[in-house]
């Protein structure tokens, strides 16, 4: 992977890929600041752009219209994405603290994390009423409301909030839900739609021409609209208001005014009286020079205005040369925002109405021009310019201080060998850090570290060991760590063995010695993690400086005599199973030029990540005949290994292999992994009528990474042996192949 290769001076860390946030990255694509590491976190791989959301739900738009692909924006801004949700910070150690990962330091942190839902104080309506924020989570529900609606099961829908996003939001319900129920030939008129709100009239904030437009349209469209009703609690479905109006509805969606996440007020940065994170014109936390805010989590105390995307997107630009100036020390800039805005508000049909200052005018043409407003924003962060091309180390003085330059710029001279080792200080503190697991068969391991270690297998045991070092091909060193690991043991479980013990070699960009240690800390915590999960014990290693982040395993396990599985042993009858779909290697290549979608990497890091553990315990207990691992050399070229080991043929079912999301996608783009041209030369033992030019073909020589298992099973147990391993999670798990006697042909691969 080409990489930057300047030293890491200063972390600037993004925290959500909010409005605000996905200008900076554009920017900092635009013009990198060489020796400081961006750092996306996210909770989810697409941003949603709310201006389009009204028209995701009226069905004007699909998904990815609507969304901002945050891994190629991470990718061409220069930027790590880490995949996780944040619960809170460290502010005096200068951490982000994550769900379910170790936490990530910073030097300059930005949050633009949106706002929560403020159903809270209201009894009853937690776990009932549905949030439109957070926006990602809210179209998983409307999915599965659609589908409720179509099949007749919910009659009636309520929004309770009479804003602009709660008017827009019950329109496009109203159309897409009644649109649909005609195309299938359902009375549409059976549906009841409500807008709930606690002022006097829809639109508070607008003028009263915008809102006595709206109320006829909501008239027209037979929406009713309950005013003054502010809701006290929800049972059974029934709103209650503070009048004593009372309604039940079998669907309530929540739009009333933003409220603030709690994990801010609670780390200690100073917040308004409504929970959002108070910060100076220049964006800048009032309590904490190093932390800026923007968006919705952010309150400017000096300009208090409504919590709306384009305030957000407004502050991009500031924000983006703010951080700029913090990180090098220098004054920062105060930002006032604009006072008035025009707004575009649909009506769910095509038509908007645009309202500005006492000014209003309503049309189709308008709801054209906002789409076309919509798109080119989209546009921007979808569609970006030829990635840069990596920049050799290039260091601004106005980062750190001089003798940290001065040692990191005579790096040419940095010794190899030995030398290179990383300090033992470093080490010895990231090995304090992690939790590594303890077993009774090693006597001497990193507890009590020596020259080697030193174990004690059990009597009667073969050892089974194997090595794999790769170089990061991810920019998140924690989830590296995790599908390094995870690959290294997926060779020990298809012997059928159990992990014991592990070797880790590692290589860490130079840096100072902070970002050396807090890198080494976070590959090192993904990899022990999953080596706890396997039940493996981390018992020594090796770490070296190096150009760029690699990590490997030597991987020891036990076995009985009688229990190993190998590649060799398939029966003619036998049938063939996959666990997991093929995919990594074309994903990831793809991924590298920016041209793989966030959702795609995502499920190919989980399926990596997924151990093999219960697949080779479930192989052995149905007494598989054959087991291997797919990695490096494709799936053909594991099967041609099977086959010629066990003096078989294989006949193997192209169309019911299994394919990760959007593997087939990026290979009939023709893009693929730099190994598959390697791995076709296993065409040669290859014969049968499927169609080469097919994307699948190219999917059988795929190499992956951390792949799943293969193995065989007598024919009469493999349906049952699939339903286990769904059943264990391996979703992918498919029977692919049949085993059949040999004919003698050289191509012992039948591909159908
Ligand atoms: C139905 C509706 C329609 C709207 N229409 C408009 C409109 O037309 N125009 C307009 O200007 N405004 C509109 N708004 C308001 C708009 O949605 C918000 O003001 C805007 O999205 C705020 O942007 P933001 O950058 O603060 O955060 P967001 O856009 O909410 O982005 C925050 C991001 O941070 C991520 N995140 C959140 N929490 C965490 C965490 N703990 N860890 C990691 N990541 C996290 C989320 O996944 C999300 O991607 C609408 C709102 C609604 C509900």
């Amino acid at each position: 992977m080409e990489r930057d290769s300047t030293p890491v001076l200063k972390d600037l860390v993004l925290v959500g890929g909010g409005h605000s946030h996905v200008t900076v990255l554009r920017r900092f694509g635009m013009r990198p600041m060489p020796g400081v590491r961006l750092t996306l976190i996210s909770r989810e791989t697409h941003a949603p752009y709310s201006g389009m959301l009204p028209g995701l739900i009226a069905g004007h738009y699909v998904f990815d219209d609507a969304h901002i692909d945050l891994g190629p924006l991470a990718r061409f801004a220069g930027a790590r994405f880490i995949h996780a949700e944040v619960v809170g910070l460290d502010l005096q150690r200068k951490r982000v603290l994550c769900r379910d990962r170790p936490p990530i330091a910073y030097d300059v942190l930005a949050i633009d994390s949106g706002a929560a839902p403020t159903m809270a104080d209201v009894p009853g309506a937690a776990g009932v009423v549905v949030p439109v924020k957070p926006i990602d989570r809210f179209l998983g529900h409307w999915e599965a409301l659609r589908e409720r609606t179509l099949a007749g099961d919910v009659r009636s829908i309520g929004v309770v909030g009479g804003g602009a996003g709660g008017v827009e939001l019950i329109l496009a319900v109203a159309h897409r839900l009644r649109r649909e129920m005609r195309t299938k030939g359902r009375a549409a008129p059976e549906l009841r739609f409500h807008l709930v709100t606690d002022a006097d009239e829809v639109l508070p904030t607008h003028n009263p021409r915008v809102r006595r437009r709206f109320m006829r349209v909501l008239r027209r469209r037979k929406i009713e609209v309950l005013t003054s009703c502010r809701v006290t609690s929800v049972a059974s479905g029934r709103l209650h208001c503070a009048g004593g109006q009372d309604l039940v509805l079998d669907e309530i969606l929540w739009v009333t005014s933003a409220g603030a996440p709690a994990w801010p007020r609670a780390a200690g940065l100073d917040v308004d009286e409504r929970g959002f994170i108070a910060v100076e014109p220049t964006l800048r936390s009032v309590s904490h020079a190093e932390v800026f805010a923007s968006g919705d989590v952010a309150a400017v105390l000096a300009h208090p205005r409504p919590k709306s995307g384009v305030f957000a997107v407004r502050q991009g630009k500031p924000l983006d040369a703010n951080l700029r100036r913090a990180l090098r020390g220098r004054p920062l800039k105060p930002f006032t925002p604009q006072t008035r805005f025009l707004s575009l508000i649909s009506t769910g049909n095509r038509y908007a109405v645009a309202s500005r200052g006492t000014w209003a005018k309503a049309g189709y043409a308008l709801w054209w021009w906002k789409r076309w407003i919509d798109r080119r924003f989209i546009a921007r962060y979808n569609r970006l310019p030829t990635m840069r091309a990596p920049v050799g180390p290039r260091l601004d003085g106005a980062l750190a201080e001089r003798d940290v330059l001065d040692e990191l710029t005579a790096s040419d001279m940095r010794c190899g060998g030995c030398a290179a080792k990383i300090g033992s200080d470093v080490l010895g503190r990231v090995l304090d850090r992690l939790e590594v697991a303890e077993t009774p068969d090693v006597l001497i391991g990193l507890q009590a570290p020596d020259d080697a270690a030193v174990l004690v297998p059990p009597v009667g045991k073969a050892l089974v060991q194997s090595v794999d070092f790769f170089r990061a091909f991810i920019d998140d060193p924690f989830v590296f760590g995790k599908v390094a690991a995870s690959h290294a043991l997926a060779d020990l479980f298809a012997m059928g063995a159990t992990p014991q013990t592990a070797m880790a070699i590692v290589t860490v960009p130079f840096g100072p010695e902070a970002k050396v240690e807090e890198l080494l800390a976070q590959v090192m915590a993904g990899a022990v993690e999953v080596l706890r999960r396997d039940g493996a014990t981390l018992v020594g290693g090796h770490s070296t400086e190096g150009a760029d982040l690699a990590l490997g395993f030597a991987v020891q396990g036990l076995v009985d005599r009688g229990a190993i599985v190998r590649k060799g042993g398939m029966r003619p009858g036998d049938r063939l199973i996959l666990t997991k779909a093929l995919g990594t290697g074309a994903l990831f290549a793809a991924e590298m030029r920016g041209k793989a979608k966030g959702r795609w990497i995502a499920s190919a890091l989980a399926s990596m990540t997924q151990s093999n553990r219960a697949a080779a315990e479930c192989f052995t207990r149905r007494e598989a005949t054959a087991m291997t691992d797919v990695s490096g050399f494709g799936l053909c070229g594991h099967l041609v290994e099977m086959a010629r080991a066990s003096a078989v043929d294989v006949e193997l079912e192209a169309a019911a292999v299994p394919a990760l999301p959007g593997a087939l996608d990026v290979l009939s783009r023709g893009l693929v992994s730099s190994l598959q041209r390697q791995n076709l030369r296993a065409r040669r033992a290859v014969r049968g009528t499927f169609a080469k030019d097919e994307p699948r073909y190219a999917l059988l020589f795929d190499p992956q990474t951390a792949g799943g298992l293969l193995a065989s099973v007598p024919g009469d147990d493999a349906a049952a042996c699939v339903d286990e391993l769904r059943a264990l999670g391996y979703d992918a798990a498919t029977e692919i192949a049949t085993v059949r006697a040999s004919a003698g042909d050289p191509e012992p691969i039948i591909v159908h």
